[in-house]
C-alpha cells in the first residue's frame, strides 16, 4: 500500500493523522471517538444504564461473575491502583509488591503515602519475579496480608507468572491484588483460575477507550469488609461502590464522555471476538513489529519467551549516527509517534503494538522506520 493510501485508510479508521505506539494512551477508533459527541446528565437513565452494562460487562471479561463486582474510578489508571490498594489493605495490614519495573515501584511508592506497612520482592526489569523467594518469603513473614503484582510490567512488557503467583499467594491463605492495566482484554486473565481479590485496569489501554477512567474487578466479600480501611474519600473503594450499588450513580461528578466512549468501545471489542480475538491481533503486530526490526538489526531486551504482545522494548543502537531525540521528532513528523525507554538496566527505546492497530499499520511504521534510519546514516542498528 502506498503512504498516501495507507494514510488515507487510516484516518478513515481512527480519525488520525498519526498512529500511538505507544502504552497508552493509544489510537481508538474513529467511532469509540464519535460516541463522545453527546452531553449527558450524570442522573439520566440512559447514563445510569450505560454504566450498569459497562460494569457488569467488564466483570464478564474477567470471567467473575456472580462473585465479583466493578467498581469504577475516576482518572488515571494510577488513582484505581490507590483506591484499591488504600480501600483494600486495612491499616494494620502488610503488603508485599514484587516488582520488576515502574509499575511494582509505584505500588510501593502509593503504600508509603499510605502509610502501609510494605515491602518489596525486587529482581531486574528483565526477569520474572523469583517464585521460590516468594514461596519462602511468605512461609517466614506472618504479618504479610496482601500482595500486590503486575501481570504486564509495561516498563519493559514482560509477561509476569500471574498464574503461578496466584497459586502461591493462595497456598499460603494471601490476598492478591494484580495491576493488569496493559494486559487486561489482550491476554486471558479469568479470576476462576488465577485466585485474587483484585484486578485493577484503566479505559485507555487493551480495551481501546479514551482516558479518564480506571476500575477493579473486585471479589464481593473481600469488599464487604473493608468499610472504614480506605485513608481518602475520593478514592474510597467501598464507599463508591456502595454508592453505585444504591442509586447506579456515582459520587461525584462521572467522566460521562470517556464512559459512553467506552462502552462503545466494550461493544467494538466483543465485536471483535473477546479477549481471544484481540489477543491475536496483538500478538500479530508484535510478531510484525519484532521480526521486521530484528531485520534491520535491532535486539529485543526480552527473549520471546518474556514478551508480552503489548510494547516491545528495543536496544538503542552503537551507531554515533543514531540519535533518539532527532529519530523520534522524525517518525512523529510522518505520523508514527514512539515511546522512550525507562529502564534503568540499558538504554532503550519502547514501541507498542496495543490500541486500534493492524498488521499494515505496523508493516507502514516500519517502512517510515528504514527510510528514516537511511536519512539519519544510520547503518548499524545493533547494540553496543
Ligand atoms: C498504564 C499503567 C498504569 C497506570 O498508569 P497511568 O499513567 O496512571 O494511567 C499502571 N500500571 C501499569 C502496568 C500500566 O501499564
Amino acid at each position: 500500500m502506498s503512504d498516501t493510501l495507507h494514510a488515507a485508510v487510516r484516518a478513515a479508521r481512527t480519525g488520525n493523522d498519526e498512529f500511538l505506539l505507544t502504552p497508552g494512551p493509544l489510537t481508538t477508533s474513529l467511532t469509540v471517538k464519535q460516541a463522545m459527541l453527546r452531553d449527558w446528565g450524570s442522573r439520566d437513565k440512559q447514563f445510569i444504564a450505560l454504566n450498569a452494562r459497562i460494569r457488569e460487562r467488564l466483570v464478564e471479561i474477567a470471567g467473575g461473575e456472580g462473585e465479583y463486582v466493578c467498581v469504577p474510578v475516576q482518572g488515571s489508571g494510577t488513582f484505581s491502583v490507590e483506591a484499591t490498594l488504600g480501600t483494600l489493605l486495612p491499616r494494620d495490614g502488610r503488603l508485599l509488591v514484587l516488582v520488576n519495573g515502574a509499575y511494582g515501584e509505584r505500588m510501593m511508592k502509593i503504600a508509603k503515602y499510605l502509610g502501609r506497612s510494605a515491602l518489596a520482592l525486587t529482581c531486574a526489569e528483565d526477569r520474572t519475579p523469583d517464585l521460590a523467594s516468594l514461596d519462602a518469603l511468605l512461609a517466614e513473614d506472618s504479618a504479610i496480608t496482601h500482595v500486590a503484582a503486575v501481570h504486564c510490567e509495561t516498563t519493559s512488557g514482560i509477561l509476569n507468572p500471574i498464574r503461578e503467583i496466584a497459586g502461591l499467594v493462595s497456598k499460603h491463605g494471601r490476598s492478591l491484588i494484580i495491576d493488569a492495566m496493559s494486559a487486561f482484554g489482550a491476554i486471558p486473565l479469568d479470576v476462576r483460575e488465577v485466585a485474587c481479590d483484585a484486578v485493577v485496569a484503566s479505559s485507555n489501554k487493551c480495551l481501546e477507550g479514551v482516558p479518564g477512567m480506571g476500575y477493579a474487578i473486585v471479589r464481593r466479600s473481600a469488599l464487604e469488609a473493608c468499610e472504614g480501611n480506605a485513608h481518602s474519600l475520593s478514592l474510597d473503594l467501598y464507599d463508591q461502590w456502595r454508592g453505585l450499588e444504591g442509586n447506579g450513580q456515582w459520587r461525584f461528578t462521572p467522566p460521562t464522555h470517556v464512559l459512553a466512549a467506552f462502552d462503545q468501545a466494550v461493544s467494538e471489542f466483543e465485536a471483535e471476538g473477546g479477549v481471544p480475538a484481540r489477543n491475536a491481533r496483538y500478538s500479530e503486530n508484535c510478531r510484525v513489529l519484532v521480526d521486521g526490526m530484528r531485520a534491520l538489526g535491532f535486539e529485543t531486551l526480552l527473549p520471546d519467551a518474556l514478551q508480552a504482545p503489548i510494547i516491545v522494548t528495543f536496544h538503542m543502537p552503537a551507531d554515533a549516527n543514531f540519535d533518539f531525540g532527532a529519530f523520534y521528532d522524525r517518525l512523529a513528523a510522518r505520523g508514527y509517534v514512539i515511546y522512550p525507554g525507562k529502564l534503568t538496566v540499558a538504554p532503550t527505546f519502547r514501541i507498542g503494538c496495543i490500541g486500534q492497530l493492524v498488521r499494515e499499520d505496523l508493516e507502514a511504521a516500519l517502512a517510515v522506520i528504514r527510510e528514516t534510519l537511511n536519512d539519519m546514516g544510520v547503518t548499524q542498528c545493533a547494540p553496543a
